[in-house]
């Protein structure tokens, strides 16, 4: 997926990159609210910014979490579509609950995730989440697409 400022994000917010996650990922701006920082994050795997994923953890998960593993599964994904359910926040901790939608080889996947953020010297990160099991779908090529655009797999999102 390439993007310039006047595209849509990939985030879905229905803004422009420029206007919307692309100031942080290019560290011009930081998010306000732990949902702002989500969806960044959710952008910056769909662009494949596995450093940027991983800045943004809190500093107790980034050990867990190498930008080559980050890096192995953002390329390993055709991220679809973020849509946020909830969220709400204090002056320190918040939670977004979200689905992601993404193809992982001919499977149509969706995370379904209640994320826990915290501030860190003035600055939102992603804690951990817990995730509601959703089963994968298996899409075969003559399929109608599941990211909805009316096409087949095979004229859309198939690799
Ligand atoms: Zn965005
Ligand atoms: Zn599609």
């Amino acid at each position: 997926m390439s993007v310039t400022s006047t595209s849509t994000c990939p985030c879905n917010s229905q803004l422009n990159y420029g206007d919307c996650c692309e100031p942080y990922h290019l560290d011009l701006k930081i998010p306000d609210t732990p949902e702002q920082l989500m969806r960044s994050r959710f952008c910056a795997y769909a662009l494949k910014k596995a450093s940027y994923v991983y800045k943004t953890y809190a500093q107790e998960k980034q050990a867990e979490n190498p930008v080559k593993e980050i890096k192995e599964f953002a390329d390993s994904c055709r991220f679809v579509k973020l849509t946020v359910n909830d969220t709400h926040y204090d002056a320190h901790k918040g939670y977004v609950e979200f689905k992601a939608n993404y193809f992982y080889q001919n499977l149509y996947c969706e995370l379904n995730e209640k994320s826990d953020f915290v501030k860190e010297n003035s600055q939102w990160r992603y804690l951990d989440g817990v995730i509601n099991p959703v089963a994968d779908i298996k899409v075969g090529r003559n399929d109608n697409c599941p990211c909805g655009s009316g096409k087949k797999y095979k004229k859309c999102h198939s690799l």
